[in-house]
């Protein structure tokens, strides 16, 4: 198993201490990969993120926490949702950290650092403790309250940032290069997306060995929407779909980077004027995969939507009243939903699933 630069292809072993290559470019991951067995997977007992094991790098029976296996829920008569926020620590993260954490253990790393906006570092902390690995946090200063709670309640140490999301990149790579640590980076490191495809796989199995004609996922750094591209990619290639669903990424107005960099047809993420919105997990204004996600959303035809403030607020409010409540980067996917079947009314009537991605009590406004 290795690690291999995007850009310029060299290839790095799995325990390097870089987090990208020395061109600059970011990492991917290559191994030799089984095709699930779907068939054989009907007598499994096991419906965490283990059940796939034999399609992911590694996981480790101390680290797990029988993250995955989330139900879908009605919503509407065509939409559902996907419970991931009904996991360990209340996040879809937990599907990428057991995987990354598994790796950090068997490498023997005993102390990492990782920012995030909340819920990676949350996911992350949450797994490191388990096996005693010590971690840093790096958040921005804004970042709720009962995240930071949550996050110390697992024994990390919180760093609070001034400034925007990139401020918090750029304290967390300052700290690693003068610590010597591991950067536990769900950004920079691709087994998180690894642990993240198994969403997909989960959907296939319950739509019945099909998958819904829409998915719709939120975008800050796309650690969903590449796991959800590379299962997307492995179903097709095995043979399981001949096209994908429509995948509909979904951003905040305020900070919505890459829908404006798709509307304008670029390959290269374009830097705009963002502001603060109270999707803080999806609030990136510079994504360090912006090229790649760029790629991606060409590479599945997908299509981005962006979402207004009120349209979030609203959506926290409808699925609150559908017996759910998320916090509001995870409502903003509702949001997103809605915005794209009333621009493409053609899509109104056929089957879509949303994430439930975060619970509601991690931020109140
Ligand atoms: C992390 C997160 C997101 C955004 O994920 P990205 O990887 O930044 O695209 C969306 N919703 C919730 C609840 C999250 O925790
Ligand atoms: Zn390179």
């Amino acid at each position: 198993m290795n690690y291999i630069c995007r850009v310029c292809k060299k290839t790095y072993p799995i325990d390097t201490d870089q987090y990208k290559c020395e061109c600059g470019g970011l990492f991917h991951i290559e191994y030799e990969k089984r095709i699930i067995d779907f068939e054989a997977l009907l007598f499994s007992k096991e419906h965490s993120v283990s059940r796939y094991q034999e399609v992911l790098p590694f996981i480790d029976k101390e680290v797990t926490m029988k993250e995955g296996g989330t139900p879908i829920i009605s919503l509407t008569p065509y939409l559902m949702g996907k419970g991931d926020y009904f996991m360990p620590t209340l996040s879809f993260k937990d599907r990428g950290a057991v995987v990354l954490v598994s790796m950090m253990k068997k490498l023997g790393i005993k102390k990492c650092a990782i920012d995030s906006s909340g819920n990676a570092a949350t996911s992350v902390a949450a797994y490191c403790t388990r096996v005693g690995i010590e971690c840093d946090v790096f958040v921005p200063s804004h970042t709720s309250d009962k995240k930071i709670t949550q996050i110390e309640a697992h024994g990390a140490t919180v760093h609070r940032i001034e400034g925007s999301r990139e401020d918090t990149g750029k304290a967390v790579k300052d700290f690693i290069a003068l610590n010597k640590v591991y950067y536990a980076s769900h950004i920079y490191n691709p087994l998180f997306f690894e642990g993240t495809k198994t969403y997909v796989y989960e959907l296939f199995e319950q739509y019945n060995y099909k998958l819904p004609e829409i998915i719709v996922v939120p975008v800050g750094n796309g650690t969903l929407l590449i796991g959800v591209s590379i299962a997307l990619k492995e179903l097709k290639e095995w043979g399981y779909i001949t096209h994908y669903p429509q995948v509909v990424a979904v951003q905040s107005s305020n900070c919505a980077p890459i829908y404006h960099s798709w509307r304008k047809k670029s390959s290269h993420l374009e830097i705009i004027s963002t502001s603060n919105t109270v999707a803080e997990g999806i609030a990136s204004a510079e994504p360090p995969r912006g090229d790649e996600l760029l790629e991606v959303i060409y590479s599945l035809n997908a299509t981005v939507v962006s979402v207004s403030e009120d349209d979030i607020i609203e959506g926290q409010d409808f699925l609150a009243k559908r017996g759910l409540f998320v916090e509001l980067t995870s409502s903003a996917n509702y949001a997103g939903y809605k915005k794209f079947i009333e621009e493409y009314k053609e899509w109104e009537n056929k089957s879509a699933v949303i994430p439930l991605c975060g619970a509601g009590l991690k931020s109140v406004h």
